[in-house]
């Protein structure tokens, strides 16, 4: 009766579950964080004796603890943390065989295009690129041997956004995995599991850890044997999140309500300030009425993220105008508490043909903006200076 009453109490917020989920006391001193478990190995009680911890690559408190609050913040059933976003990635992809066929969001983060195309095409996995906002091409990408549909949105830096509840009723119908890169929104403001995905993946190194001082990556799962398979590719792959890095990413999240209420509050000024600006062309962001996926996007989120791209017209112009910024650093990355501002075409898509980036839209003048969490007006300030030289 007790268990009943408890589980009818209201979930909690999520701000809560940030601070506590997955984390009590600790049973010998009652410290309030988790301890960093910096050891390679436990002293068990006895041979043969049933004991939970054998060897830190399987099992890590620290780790655990992180994987269980990840979990609660997407809604899943438990959470596995990696090296890196990309080796939880590889760690997804690991669920899939030889001859094999995934789809995948044509304008996914450039690594992930690189793992799947570079590395794991010659193991027999057959990848098909498709603009998942097109729900037609989607359902008309599906083979007989199609195992996954792999999405990311909003995309990286266009900022399409893909109908997730909708792509997960065709990945009903035809019985496939749906699994959403969900990096650029954070658990905080998007989860893909509540509108019917089957695995969430995170860089935890952008908003999730959000201080631009620790690389890992997780995958949040819905279902038991997932769960399990992914235990079983942490431990045989290896590519585990250390200890240290699961402390300062527990550390991170519990800011991550904060801090992305700032990210939107900022970023949506600064979307309003470069649209309404005579020297830059055309801005990207979801929040603007001006988006095209504008009210998929008020559905779908809980609020516009961090993340602008916009239009200055030539490579030239960009180039000046991001030699002149001050405040807002050069350099790839994202969803840290400093505002970064980078050139996809010859940074992030680097390696993308020219032909193909003017395509997708990320053409030579395109610049992205990380916006963080500083003092907006300073922000706009420096963006200001940087626009009057032009
Ligand atoms: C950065 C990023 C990744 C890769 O994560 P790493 O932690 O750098 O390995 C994957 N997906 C998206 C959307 C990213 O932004």
């Amino acid at each position: 009766m007790a268990m009943s009453k408890k589980n009818k109490r209201a979930e909690h917020g999520f701000a809560t579950k940030t601070i506590h989920a997955g984390q009590s006391p600790d049973p010998t001193t009652g410290a309030v964080m988790p301890p960093i478990y910096q050891v390679s190995t436990y002293r068990q009680p006895g041979l043969g004796r049933d004991w939970p911890y054998d060897y830190a690559r399987t099992i890590n408190p620290t780790r655990r603890a992180l994987e269980r609050n990840l979990a609660a913040l997407e809604g899943g059933l438990d959470a596995r943390c990696f090296a890196s976003g990309m080796s939880a990635i590889s760690a997804v992809s690991h669920l899939f065989k030889s001859g094999d066929h995934l789809i995948v969001s044509q304008n996914v983060y450039g690594g992930t295009y690189r793992l799947f195309e570079g590395v794991l095409r010659k193991y027999g996995l057959d990848f098909s690129w498709i603009d998942t906002s097109d729900l037609g091409a989607v359902e008309g990408a599906i083979r007989k041997n199609t195992k996954m549909i792999f999405v990311e949105t909003p995309t990286n830096p266009t900022l399409t956004l893909t109908d997730l509840a909708k792509v997960s009723k065709i990945a009903k119908k035809h019985k496939l995995a749906l699994t959403v890169d969900n990096t650029f929104m954070s658990p905080a403001l998007q989860n893909p599991i509540g509108l019917g995905a089957d695995m969430v993946v995170h860089s935890t190194t952008k908003y999730i850890n959000g201080h631009s001082d620790s690389v890992g990556g997780c995958v949040i799962t819905t279902k038991k044997s997932t769960a399990d398979k992914l235990a079983y590719l942490q431990n045989s792959v290896g590519a585990i999140l250390s200890p240290m890095d699961s402390f300062l990413v527990l550390r991170g999240i519990k800011t991550l309500a904060l801090r992305m209420e700032c990210h939107n509050r900022n970023a949506m000024k600064i979307a309003m300030f470069l649209e309404n600006h005579p020297k830059v062309g055309k801005v990207i962001y979801p929040g603007l009425k001006s988006h095209p996926q504008n009210r998929l996007a008020r559905r779908q989120m809980r609020g516009f993220g961090g993340m602008i791209s916009f239009d200055m017209g030539s490579l030239a112009r960009a180039k000046k105008f991001l030699g002149r910024v001050k405040l807002c650093a050069l350099a790839e990355s994202l969803g840290g508490v400093e505002t970064l501002i980078s050139h996809p075409a010859s940074m992030t898509h680097g390696a993308v043909p020219k032909k193909e980036r003017d395509r997708i839209g990320v053409t030579d003048g395109l610049v992205r903006i990380s916006v963080g969490i500083e003092t907006v007006d300073d922000l706009i300030a420096d963006l200001e200076s940087a626009l009057k030289g032009l």
